[in-house]
């Protein structure tokens, strides 16, 4: 199974307003996710 594993570093700090922090069941980090698209911070698939 193919999981993106992210990591602090390469994340960019995102508005709060715009982003919320989710725990990821497939990979048991946080992730950021756009509120208004739904996606994942820094996903480019
Ligand atoms: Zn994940």
């Amino acid at each position: 199974m193919k999981v993106q594993t992210w990591i602090a570093e390469e994340i960019v700090t995102p508005e709060p307003t715009t982003f919320e922090l989710v725990r990821c069941p497939a990979c048991t980090q946080v992730h950021f996710v756009n509120r208004s698209s739904g996606k994942l911070l820094g996903d480019k698939s």
